[in-house]
């Protein structure tokens, strides 16, 4: 039986995380965590039967609490409450399906612990990634990519793991806004924002992937879980979304993963690693498939893919400022606060004010985070 805490089970990630478990006997939930949403959360509670659920806000924990007295779970509530379902006893493996950089703290407290990490959340690694991978390297935990792209490498990867890639092809649909120009993008409304082309995700990478920001935190994100340098991992636009990644080797054989834009393919390979399981629902059909196209990527409109490289590539605490920055400008776009090209001007601005600090603590890239917050709230 292999038992399953999910960080964030009432989003997108985190419900086709459990549409997985659902058809899965030797898997088994121990615990959940949602932000807010305990309408969801319950019902999860009475289907899987956790023995312990954590809500952020400690009002709707209480809330819940009334609501699910007659089952035996605890409810616990805020960051205790994440860092206690992070380290459980019984837990073999960690779903990190919560948005934004509160994924760090329980993702390390669980790596110590010693549980293997099913990663989805990418602002983990693109500000901690330089303490991350190290501490699982020594506490010998897998980290699983969850997200499409990564999955794709890894599958790519693992046949050899030995053999190092010489390049990393990631691919990127290009979102609701590719071959628009920058005077374009002036005129861009939420709901536009909010339409991808490919994939169903919840708000803030739906947003982040319009943007290519999304793309950006990828390029990071790969380069810490498959130890590469900045310049070797390449954007290819494949705007059908068809093949999720590819590897160029050293010879000049590239290796690409292609399937149907299904999360739960990937969250059941981080699942099931290094086993196959069957997976009910639409599959490529090559009779129908006339064409695979790729485009270059436009990094002078999309510049906030250009300032990731710039961040990854400067490394210290720059990524940490790129990724808050993006985290509160997105907030803001969402509460229909600024216009839609200031996310990636605000990007821009907080990385210009920024004295990059090198090797950063965990303190010190929770420390820059608020600091970047406070930078915006002062000047937008
Ligand atoms: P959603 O917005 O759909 O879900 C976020 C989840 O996190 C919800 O369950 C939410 O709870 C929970 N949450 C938010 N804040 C807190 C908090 N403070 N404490 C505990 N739980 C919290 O996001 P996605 O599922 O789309 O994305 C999750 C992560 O996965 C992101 O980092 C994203 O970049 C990454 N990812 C997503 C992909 C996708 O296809 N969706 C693909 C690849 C990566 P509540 O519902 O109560 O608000
Ligand atoms: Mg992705």
């Amino acid at each position: 039986m292999k038992h399953i805490v999910v960080l964030g089970s009432t989003g997108s990630i985190g419900t086709q995380t459990l549409d997985v478990v659902r058809c899965q006997e030797d898997m088994e939930i121990c615990a959940l965590a949602a932000g807010s949403n305990i309408v969801r959360l319950e019902e999860q509670i009475r289907e899987f039967h956790p023995k312990k659920v954590a809500v952020w806000e400690e009002e709707k924990a209480r809330e819940l609490r009334t609501k699910v007295k007659d089952l035996d779970v605890c409810v616990l509530s805020g960051m205790e409450g994440l860092l206690e379902l992070a380290v459980m006893e019984e837990a073999d493996v960690l779903v990190t399906a919560v948005v934004g950089m509160i994924g760090i703290r329980p993702t390390i407290e669980a790596i110590k612990a010693g549980k293997d990490i099913a990663l989805a959340n990418k602002e983990t690694l693109v500000t901690a990634g330089h303490l991350i991978m190290p501490l699982a390297a020594e506490k010998q935990v897998k980290i699983l990519p969850v997200d499409s792209e990564h999955s794709a490498i890894f599958q790519c990867l693992q046949a050899k793991k030995e053999i190092r890639p010489h390049k990393i092809l990631l691919t990127a649909s290009g979102g609701p806004f590719r071959g628009k120009k920058k005077e374009d993008l002036e005129k861009v409304q939420l709901e536009d924002a909010l339409k991808h082309p490919n994939w169903a995700m919840g708000k803030k990478i739906t947003i982040d992937s319009s943007t290519m920001v999304n793309k950006g935190l990828e390029v990071m994100e790969a380069r810490w879980l498959f130890d590469v340098k900045m310049e070797q991992v390449q954007v290819v636009v494949q705007p059908q979304s068809i093949i999720h990644s590819m590897v160029e080797f050293d010879d000049g054989a590239v290796m690409a993963q292609l399937g149907t834009p299904d999360m739960r393919l990937p969250i059941q390979y981080a699942l099931t690693y290094p086993d196959r399981r069957y997976l009910s629902g639409e599959r490529l059909d090559f009779e129908t498939l006339t064409r695979i196209t790729f485009e270059k990527p436009d990094m002078k409109t999309f510049y906030g893919l250009r300032l990731a490289y710039e961040a990854g590539t400067v490394g210290g605490t720059l990524p940490t400022v790129f990724n808050a920055a993006n985290e509160r400008a997105v907030s803001k776009f969402l509460a229909r606060k600024i216009r839609y090209p200031q996310i990636t001007e605000i990007i821009q601005e907080c990385m210009r004010n920024h004295q990059t600090r090198k090797e950063p603590t965990l303190d010190e890239i929770l420390e820059i985070e608020q600091e970047t917050y406070e930078f915006i709230e002062s000047r937008w």
